[in-house]
């Protein structure tokens, strides 16, 4: 990740440039939009290696449409998708729009008192919906709506139904701790649930932060004793109806590593898709010690103790750099992102992230 965010930046990355969608062009300085040209990739499923740098292909019919979607096709004349000189195809942007949390995990957020952004340091909803239609000109297809905890922020249901009004996006994602899912809605007045209406805004998956099922280990790696919430959390979106619901596991030695078969019964129980990840310096490098780091090699060892060999299947992806297995007794699918020790975690990377500050980063 680290090699392909200095390529990328070397590559002229944060330079400012005009583009040709609108004049809407301050927030895309990672792009150049490019004339119409013949694709050396065309047809490929992920280009060569060494494409030529920025190239930009415009949609006849855009494979990257998902049939399903209820949202709105792209125009005629967007973007297909933006490469890197990598050849990485961005279709993909994750949101973050806020800093703030209400848990404090161990690898995340761990101090008691946070400093938070001020309000007027945190894009506004208006600036976050101008530079997703910028982006879908682009090609981004899929958003992911994340934070921080994107729930403890008020009128973000608003601001999906905003996000889904956008021609050219397909899917939009939300990634939460799951603990406001089962709340009433507190902007509507109504009995509904948060997670009722995120589904009604249009929100297909939701990835749901669970690192243990044991309420005592839950409350060690996320600072609150919040467990039952998050419970409540997965039954009311699955009440709401929202199928796509992964279930994300931060692998943590010593707090949550003689936990793992439960939480691939659990997902199974319920009709989740388990997925476990590996311990990142995402915001403090003393989090990943030798002590807490727990591979995704040693966590599928330690499931195969318990359920056998698992069945490599990397005909199954998600929208990620997840490899999947798969339980042969009852074939259930199980995720490993395997952030540090996978050679080839970036190769397949179509993600950009905007900070809630307004940074655009080609990286997680
Ligand atoms: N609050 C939301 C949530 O819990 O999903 C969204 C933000 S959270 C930062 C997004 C995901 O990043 C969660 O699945 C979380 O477990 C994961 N994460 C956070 N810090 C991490 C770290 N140091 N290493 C690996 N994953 C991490």
């Amino acid at each position: 990740a680290c090699c392909w965010r200095h390529n990328f930046q070397q590559a002229g990355g944060g330079q400012e440039e005009r583009s040709e969608h609108g004049g809407e062009d301050r927030h895309v300085a990672f792009f150049h939009a490019a004339p119409p040209r013949a694709s050396s990739n065309a047809g490929r499923a992920f280009p060569r290696r060494g494409a030529p740098a920025r190239s930009l292909r415009y949609a006849t019919g855009s494979p990257f449409q998902n049939p399903k979607s209820k949202l709105q096709p792209p125009p005629t004349g967007y973007a297909e998708h933006v490469e890197d000189r990598h050849g990485h195809r961005i279709s993909y942007l994750r949101l973050s729009i806020t800093d703030r949390c209400n848990e404090r995990c161990r690898y995340c957020l761990p101090q008691e008192k946070q400093e938070w952004l001020p309000r007027e340091g945190v894009m506004s909803y208006e600036e976050i919906a101008r530079v997703v239609r910028v982006a879908a000109g682009l090609g981004v297809r899929k958003l992911r709506v994340t934070g921080g905890e994107p729930l403890v922020r008020r009128g973000v249901i608003g601001l999906i139904r905003a996000l889904r009004a956008i021609p050219g996006i397909e899917d939009i994602g939300l990634s939460t701790n799951g603990t406001l899912l089962a709340a009433p809605d507190p902007e509507e007045g109504t009995t509904d649930t948060v997670a009722q209406r995120l589904a009604d805004a249009g929100v297909r998956t939701v990835n749901v932060s669970l690192d243990t099922l044991d309420p005592a280990s839950y409350a060690l790696a996320t600072g609150r004793d919040y467990l039952a919430k998050v419970l409540a959390g997965l039954d009311a979106a699955r009440t709401a109806g929202i199928r796509g619901i992964k279930l994300n596991c931060v692998l943590m030695r010593g707090t949550n590593d003689k936990a793992l078969p439960d939480l691939v019964d659990f997902a199974h129980a319920r009709g989740h898709l388990m997925r476990f990840i590996e311990l990142m310096p995402v915001s403090r490098t003393d989090v990943l010690e030798e002590n807490t780091f727990l591979s995704t090699l040693e966590a599928r060892q330690r499931l195969e103790e318990r359920f056998g060999p698992l069945v490599p299947r990397p005909d199954f992806r998600t929208n990620g750099p997840a490899s999947y297995f798969e339980v042969p007794a009852r074939g259930q699918l199980v995720g490993f992102i395997g952030a540090m020790t996978n050679l080839h975690f970036c190769e397949s990377c179509n993600k950009l992230r905007l900070t809630c500050d307004g940074k655009l980063r080609p990286c997680l």
